[in-house]
């Protein structure tokens, strides 16, 4: 019987960061030298998983929409963006250090105090007492420039957001768009987060996708937007695969909302400790907009073409981040089924489509024709692996680990007939098919 997991089971989040050393997806970063803290490296099959989410998402917020255009801004910034956009201010936790072991934790983390409190207690090593509330900054700093006491200090963005706002009037002036309209961007952001961990879930390094989608400045458009796009990203997780039950919207409370939003609304994923923030949707207003002009002292109101008048339009952002659903994604896929683990992927989101194999290594007739096979579906444009090691049932076990939806075995009645046997991941089924209808069966 195919178990699948919820994700607060115990031993989940083991398996899934095991499966991904093992299979390729994911590595820790630095690895042969001890480690960087809060880094991960994509493997073979990871990078590929990436990027099909990653495409996935850019087509359906841009390539298939025309409201919404793409920009690809610089991860360093002039140091005054930061000023500007409030982060020099905000992008600081309050922490509290243990003054037993001086771990430093977010003060409003109430849950990992008390366990971090209760280890203390069990080891009989006392009474934890806290020191007051200190702000860091998370911002990570750099330098540019060659010559040493002439280097530029700046710091690598925190989020991605900054880089569409900054260029909103090259956009305007440079494309057709017209209020309302979004633009989209996928990057790396850097935080020096305090306490990294959880696997993807929070790291220094990770990568984000989000629109800022540019409205009237009124408030019954604000909310119309705002569950617009609420509605449009739950479906959008339903669609990459997600099981209804882990996810839920939670509402900020007044006094959690970022120093930019009206409105903010979580999607919220149910991971082995608790719901936790996977995305956010927020109000931003004209905030971002205003911020810019007023520091930059650059015109940044929009003119419509049409009624002449001229504002600041509010912005109604979606924000993500890339590594953290992969995440999510990879623990509501796992299954274990009697003998076999099974990453049940959507075909879209898998790394490879197909893999191809001779039934023996050793019979160059069969080799040959699989090689072909492999080749002529990999030109077509479909993600597909080889594997000619061991027995087949081992290499569909491997496969089944990777998530490959389908896989083509090529043997003696291929020969004859031109027909190879192609096996369901899912249900393991198999089938006789024609060699030149492969392409689009696969499709
Ligand atoms: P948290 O409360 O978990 O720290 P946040 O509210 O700081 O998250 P945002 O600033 O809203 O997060 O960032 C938007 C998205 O970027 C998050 O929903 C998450 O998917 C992703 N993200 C933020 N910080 C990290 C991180 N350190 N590692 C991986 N992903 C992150």
């Amino acid at each position: 019987m195919a178990q699948d997991f919820t994700p607060t089971e115990s031993g989940l989040m083991q398996k899934v960061v095991a499966l991904c050393k093992r299979r390729g997806f994911i590595f820790p970063g630095s690895e042969i030298y001890g480690g960087l803290g809060g880094t991960w490296d994509y493997g073979p099959t990871g990078s590929l998983l990436k990027k099909n989410l990653k495409d996935w998402w850019w087509e359906e917020m841009v390539t298939l929409r025309d409201d919404i255009v793409g920009v690809d801004a610089a991860i360093m910034m002039n140091p005054r963006v930061w000023e500007a956009s409030g982060h020099l201010e905000a992008f600081a936790d309050t922490l509290v250090e243990c003054k037993l072991c001086h771990i430093r934790l977010r003060a409003d983390k109430e849950e990992e105090k008390k366990e971090h409190e209760k280890e203390h207690a069990e080891k009989g090593e006392g009474k934890v007492e806290w020191t007051n509330p200190r702000r860091f900054s998370t911002l990570v700093a750099a330098q540019v420039g060659v010559i040493e006491e002439d280097k530029t200090n700046l710091y690598l963005r925190g989020e991605i957001t900054a880089g569409v706002q900054i260029n909103f009037r090259n956009v305007v002036d440079s494309t057709r768009v017209r209020v309302p309209f979004g633009v989209a961007q996928i990057g790396k952001a850097f935080r020096n987060e305090i306490t990294p961990g959880n696997f993807l879930f929070r790291s220094r390094e990770f990568e984000q996708f989000e629109v800022q989608y540019y409205i009237r400045p009124d408030e019954t458009e604000g909310k119309k937007w705002f569950e617009y796009w609420k509605q449009n990203r739950r479906d959008w997780h339903l669609k990459l695969g997600f099981k209804k039950e882990h996810l839920r919207f939670r509402d900020h409370r007044d006094d959690e909302r970022a120093h930019y939003a009206i409105a903010a609304t979580d999607i919220e994923y149910l991971t082995p400790w608790g719901w936790e923030e996977m995305m956010g949707i927020h109000n931003r207003g004209d905030y971002d907009l205003r911020r810019h002009q007023e520091f930059s002292g650059k015109d940044l109101t929009y003119r419509d073409p049409e009624t002449g008048e001229t504002f600041l339009p509010w912005d109604i952002e979606t924000s993500s981040g890339v590594d953290r659903p992969l995440m999510f994604l990879l623990m509501d896929a796992y299954t274990e089924d009697a003998d076999r683990v099974v990453l049940k992927l959507h075909p879209r989101l898998a790394p490879y489509k197909v893999a191809v194999f001779p039934l023996v290594k050793n019979k160059p007739e069969l080799v040959e024709k699989a090689r072909t096979i492999f080749l002529a579906l990999k030109k077509a444009g479909i993600s597909t692996a080889w594997d000619e090691r061991g027995n087949i049932g081992k290499r569909y076990l491997a496969q089944d680990e990777i998530g490959t939806p389908w896989c083509v075995t090529v043997d003696y009645q291929t020969l004859e007939d031109k027909t190879v046997t192609v096996r369901d991941r899912d249900t393991t089924l198999q089938e006789r098919i024609k060699v030149d209808t492969l392409e689009t069966h696969f499709r």
